[in-house]
């Protein structure tokens, strides 16, 4: 028998029918926002992905070259392709540009609970506007989206990429090399940042002095504590997320994006239920255009793992009933079959969702399987009620059985 591949999933009907109503609410926030769906190829040329974000990065995706000698990738994360996008298309579209998308991304990471090799990810960037509004728009809409799917417990923590960046220029540590210490720093992993900073001619005071920095994490009484221009900006933001009724923030200046091209507010969701992979969010302001050739522009974005933020949800026991199907209709025998079959399509004209037999069932046994579609109702068409122009609708719940004329027939389903 063959496999899927590793870290890959499957998706049955329940399941499928589970994921596309939560993205469905993610969809309807969005909107709701003033946000439109775009969408970008699954594979793109491998260097829009190295270009910014560094060496480490082809570790991570699943890179080949195609029939034509040409270096393709899959798409780890999808922002990149959207301000490819808008450089290719829509530079000259008023701004700011409100986008988002939903689709799979890949990554080669090592395959355990909450973290696949295929994975989703929900997301939205704006494009074109370089304030604290936008940002605190960026943030809006992440909290709603969290919101409406119904997450009860959940961490919404604000950082500033810019307070580090400049603590490691102050030190002397050259631009190109805060990429490498910052993902060490987001990862907490302080023994592996050490020798980097050290190989910079950061001395041991200077190392203590970016690692508190990393600690520094509170409410918004650290507001009047954070000095410089990235103090001032954050005392802006979070104006604007008060006015926008976000207050349960947390400032964490060791929020730290993996990615290189974070330079200003970063942001994170996490849901304490999923343990260690807890991240169900990550976004942050950026100038990723002038990378691709395109002029400098200011965007915000973030990205649901959608797959994690599911996760959580089922941790937290959410029920999800599945939309029923309005009726299924069978045939009391061989009579009738094919009436059967005229009836479940007129319904289905009328715009009611319906299933029949298909595998010429004896009546009982068409009775079993309309309980195990899940129908409200099954119809059943015999020869004595149709001479009147009529058939027997059961509720499939109570047991309780009636006659309806066919005439009345859609009307009494969707009752
Ligand atoms: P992590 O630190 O957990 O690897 P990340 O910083 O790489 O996350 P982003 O690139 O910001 O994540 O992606 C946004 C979101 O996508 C994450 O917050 C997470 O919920 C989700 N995500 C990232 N990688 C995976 C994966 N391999 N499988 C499932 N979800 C993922
Ligand atoms: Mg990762």
């Amino acid at each position: 028998m063959i496999q899927r591949p590793r870290g890959t999933r499957d998706f049955l009907p329940e399941e499928m029918e589970r994921r596309r109503h939560y993205e469905q609410i993610l969809r309807q926030v969005a909107c709701s926002h003033g946000f439109r769906e775009v969408s970008t190829p699954i594979f793109e040329n491998t260097e829009l992905f190295t270009a910014k974000s560094g060496p480490n990065i082809v570790e991570e995706i699943y890179s080949f070259e195609d029939k034509g000698g040409r270096e393709i990738a899959l798409r780890p994360e999808v922002t990149a392709s959207v301000i490819r996008m808008f450089i290719n298309e829509m530079t000259s579209a008023p701004r700011p540009l409100k986008l988002f998308y939903f689709g799979q991304c890949f990554r080669y990471e090592r395959p355990q609970s909450g973290r696949y090799r295929e994975f989703y990810q929900f997301g939205a960037e704006i494009i074109g506007a370089p304030n604290a509004e936008t940002d605190a728009e960026a943030i809006a809409l992440a909290a709603a989206m969290v919101e409406a799917l119904g997450l009860r417990e959940y961490d919404l923590k604000v950082g500033h990429i810019g307070i580090l960046r400049g603590q490691l220029a102050e030190l002397g540590v050259p631009a190109d090399a805060a990429g490498e210490i910052l993902q060490k720093l987001d990862k907490k992993l302080y023994d592996e940042a050490a020798p980097l900073l050290r190989s910079h001619g950061v001395q041991e005071d200077g190392i203590e002095s970016v690692f508190a920095t990393t600690q520094v994490a509170g409410g918004k009484e650290l507001l009047s504590e954070i000095g410089g221009e990235p103090g001032r900006y954050l005392n802006e933001l979070f104006r604007f997320l008060d006015a926008y009724g976000i207050d349960d923030v947390a400032i964490d200046l060791g929020t730290v994006r993996g990615l290189d091209y974070y330079t200003g507010v970063v942001f994170e969701v996490e849901a304490p239920c999923l343990g260690a992979e807890k991240q169900v969010c990550g976004g942050g302001s950026y100038t990723l255009s002038e990378v691709f050739g395109g002029e400098p522009v200011f965007s915000t974005g973030f990205a649901i793992g959608f797959d994690r933020i599911l996760l959580a949800l089922e941790r937290e026991e959410h029920a999800f009933d599945g939309k029923k199907l309005d009726a299924y209709v069978l045939p009391t025998g061989e009579e009738t079959r094919e009436e059967s079959f005229r009836i479940a399509a007129r319904l289905r004209r009328e715009g009611l969702s319906v299933d029949v037999d298909l595998m010429r069932r004896k009546m009982s046994k068409a009775m079993k399987q309309a309980a195990a579609t899940g129908a409200r109702f099954a119809v059943i068409v015999g020869s004595k009620d149709l001479a009147e122009g009529a058939v027997t609708i059961r509720d499939m719940d109570s047991g309780e059985q009636s006659l309806v004329p066919l005439e009345g027939l859609a009307k009494a389903l969707s009752a």
